[in-house]
């Protein structure tokens, strides 16, 4: 992903790119949820990074219904936790987008600064202001460009 980065920073010869983010998830039971947010380049159709996200880790699943509440949160502290999130399924992908927005520039040297989403734009409002106040802008018609971009993959292979 990292190369990806580099590329797309590459061709359009500046540090600044558009992407598209999406996200999907499943649910295990009533209350676990597994996720994975993705942002891709625009330009590229590659994926620039990943946030995988999890609300279900079996030792607290087993400390939950051998503890009380009280021990459990004690008990808690103590081990590396496989969650990394914890909310509705409706909130997880702008969680996602805005973990990934706000490590762009360390980890990709690249600020995704054009936002291609869909019309739920929950995502976009997160991650706004990331990079100072309005610095990222919203662009509609994703179907169009995914199309597009699918079709210049299934070319390339
Ligand atoms: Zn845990």
């Amino acid at each position: 992903m990292c190369n990806a980065a580099k590329e797309v920073a590459e061709t359009l010869n500046r540090d600044e790119c558009g992407v598209s983010v999406d996200g999907t998830w499943q649910r295990r039971g009533h209350t676990s949820l597994n996720g994975c947010v993705a942002v891709l380049s625009i330009d590229t159709g590659k994926v620039l990074d990943l946030e995988v996200m999890s609300s279900y880790c079996p030792t607290c699943r087993k400390l939950q219904k051998m503890h009380k509440n009280a021990e459990y949160v004690a008990l808690k502290a103590d081990h590396i936790c496989q969650c990394n999130y914890e909310g509705s399924s409706a909130k997880m992908e702008s969680v996602g987008a805005h973990r990934i927005f706000s490590r762009s520039v360390k980890s990709r040297q690249l600020k995704y600064t054009s936002y291609y989403g869909d019309g739920d734009s929950k995502g976009f409002l997160s991650v706004q202001n990331i990079y100072g106040i309005n610095s990222v802008c919203k662009l509609e018609c994703i179907g169009h460009i995914q199309k597009r971009v699918g079709s210049r993959l299934r070319k390339l292979k």
